[in-house]
């Protein structure tokens, strides 16, 4: 491989209409979503893109994340070496705290020009894969019940069997009522699993999830806020369900203080709330010495993010309960690719071609643009 440099750094700011309603317990997503797309440009042709998706009530704000990028991250980028990515991300982490949106783009778009470089999907940079493709989970989050009801029929019908059923917005009743009609509705072969998104009272959490075991979910997810940890060890201890934690693993230090004091059961990788696919896999393997098992969680991405998260899964062993890269098929009014996200028949096929593996559709990425930073 001949020396590379990047030469140009772009950043889009789009605004992507969504074709459904999202309600959380940590907050609602409607209308549209904004997310900061990168471009990284080089002096051999190759041209790399990333993907932030903050989420204000979640990893932080998309003016914050685009300066990140912009200011902060451009000195670190143009003028480099994109083969060094352990050391930009190093060099990323001085320079700017926290912003795990804004590194995981710049990490994804730094792997899709070496991938392109080496004629290597960003699975085999990995590590090479350990799986083929990855069980994609649809969030049952709708405001409309029914609404939300038709669509898990639909996808149960294209052989989706993973869904989660977002809970603690409307109150304890009625999100026993959802459970039952969805277990009522849904044949028992579909898996439910629920979260809370940190939407309940810890004082009265444990009788309240005892009611949700009736309904046999695989697991509930972060039920309490996530720097209450202390409750989430005592949920965890009382119930016979696991417990998953999601919004109280940020960091690699994070899943150590979780795996070591058995805090949860199992954990939700994010590579926007960690910062990219290696700090991901840190958080996975930190989880795999206490036996914990993770998942493949998302934020609002557009399909570049979901092939990034698509390569962690696929090389990382211990990211066995499926993902959610369900947005860019089911959720925005139309995705960034130039190909449709690879999810088929209720699975997330893993790409075999070099880096992120599908190209991005540059016109539509300006159509969505609403901000360019050059
Ligand atoms: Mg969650």
């Amino acid at each position: 491989m001949n020396p590379i440099r990047i030469t140009a750094l772009t950043v889009y700011v789009t605004r992507i209409p969504v074709r459904i309603k999202r309600r959380h317990g940590s907050g609602d997503v409607e209308g549209s979503v904004k997310n900061a797309i990168l471009k990284l440009e080089t002096d051999a042709g190759i041209t790399g893109w990333g993907d932030a998706a903050p989420w204000a009530v979640f990893t932080g704000t998309i003016e914050a994340c685009t300066a990140a990028l912009n200011v902060y991250l451009r000195p670190i980028l143009v003028g480099a070496d994109p083969t060094r990515i352990e050391e930009l991300m190093g060099k990323a982490d001085h320079a700017v705290v926290g912003h795990p949106e804004a590194k995981a783009a710049m990490e994804m778009a730094l792997f899709d020009i070496v991938g392109q470089a080496s004629g290597l999907p960003i699975a085999e940079l990995l590590g090479g894969r350990c799986r083929d493709d990855i069980p994609l989970s649809f969030s049952v989050a709708d405001p409309d019940f029914d609404r939300d009801m038709d669509t898990v029929k639909r996808l149960y019908g294209e052989g989706l069997r993973l869904f989660k059923m977002k809970t603690g917005f409307a109150g304890h009743a009625q999100d026993l009522t959802r459970m039952e009609r969805f277990r009522k509705e849904i044949p028992a072969d579909a898996e439910l699993r629920i979260d809370y998104n940190q939407g309940m009272e810890a004082h009265d959490a444990i009788r309240q999830l005892r009611d949700v075991e009736a309904f046999k979910p695989t697991f509930i997810e972060q039920p309490v806020p996530g720097n209450q940890r202390a409750a989430l060890a005592e949920i965890t201890r009382a119930l016979d369900t696991p417990v998953l934690a999601d919004e109280s693993v940020f960091t690699p230090t994070d899943a150590l203080t979780v795996a070591s004091q058995r805090m949860a059961d199992l954990v939700s990788t994010k590579i926007m709330k960690h910062g990219g696919m290696l700090a991901g896999r840190k958080i996975a393997a930190i989880c795999e010495a206490a036996g914990i098992a993770c998942y493949g969680g998302d934020m609002f991405e557009t399909g570049i993010a979901h092939l990034a998260g698509t390569h962690m899964i696929a090389a990382t062993p211990n990211i066995s309960l499926g993902c959610e890269f369900y947005q860019a098929t089911y959720f925005l009014e139309r995705d960034l690719l130039a190909e449709p996200f690879p999810a088929i028949k209720g699975r997330v096929v893993v790409p075999r071609t070099p880096g992120l593996g599908i190209k991005v559709d540059e016109d539509r990425v300006r159509h969505y643009a609403v901000e360019t930073f050059k």
